[in-house]
């Protein structure tokens, strides 16, 4: 077997593919093109090119380089195209909706109010963001209790350290 002359060289780890033997291309169109085209060694190094690539799906396609190194490449006893392996969609992970809800849950008048019962000092509005965090935070933690309680309302001995 002439496994020995290399085919071409893995696109990512730059590993000699032998004539003859499996390797992995890029279903996705602009990594096969002929000057660019990419193959790889394996899938791991397939998925090597995915965080550049930007692909929104991509999976590997096993192919088998030539036996000859003028031969074309055949397709695997799967049929033409080579056999779709992995599927695996290269979408960055939509990211859990973050609550960006960064809404103030404070009343402003109220505090201001009662900062200046307390204490005859004025409350710049920029207080109510940071304030508002911590009553998330917290509530959070509290929805969380109310979950491991079974319940779906949060009480007030929901609330730590209350
Ligand atoms: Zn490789
Ligand atoms: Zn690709």
């Amino acid at each position: 077997m002439p496994e020995a002359t290399p085919w071409r060289r893995c696109s990512a780890c730059k590993k000699p593919i032998a004539l003859g033997a499996v390797y992995w291309t890029c279903n996705v169109s602009t990594c096969n093109q002929k000057r660019t085209a990419l193959c790889f060694c394996n899938v791991s190094c397939w998925e090597v090119h995915l965080p550049g690539a930007n692909h929104r799906e991509a999976w590997a396609v096993e192919k088998r380089a030539p036996k000859t190194p003028d031969g074309g490449v055949e397709p695997t006893s799967a049929g033409a195209g080579g056999v779709r392996r992995l599927v695996r969609s290269t979408a960055p992970p939509t990211p859990a909706p973050v609550p960006t809800t960064e809404e103030v849950l404070i009343v402003a008048s109220r505090l201001k109010d009662y900062v200046r019962t307390r204490s005859g000092y004025n409350t710049s509005d920029r207080v109510l963001e940071p304030l508002s965090e911590i009553v998330r935070r917290i509530m959070e933690q509290a929805i969380e209790n109310a979950r491991r309680d079974g319940r779906m309302t949060v009480l007030d001995r929901d609330i730590p350290n209350y």
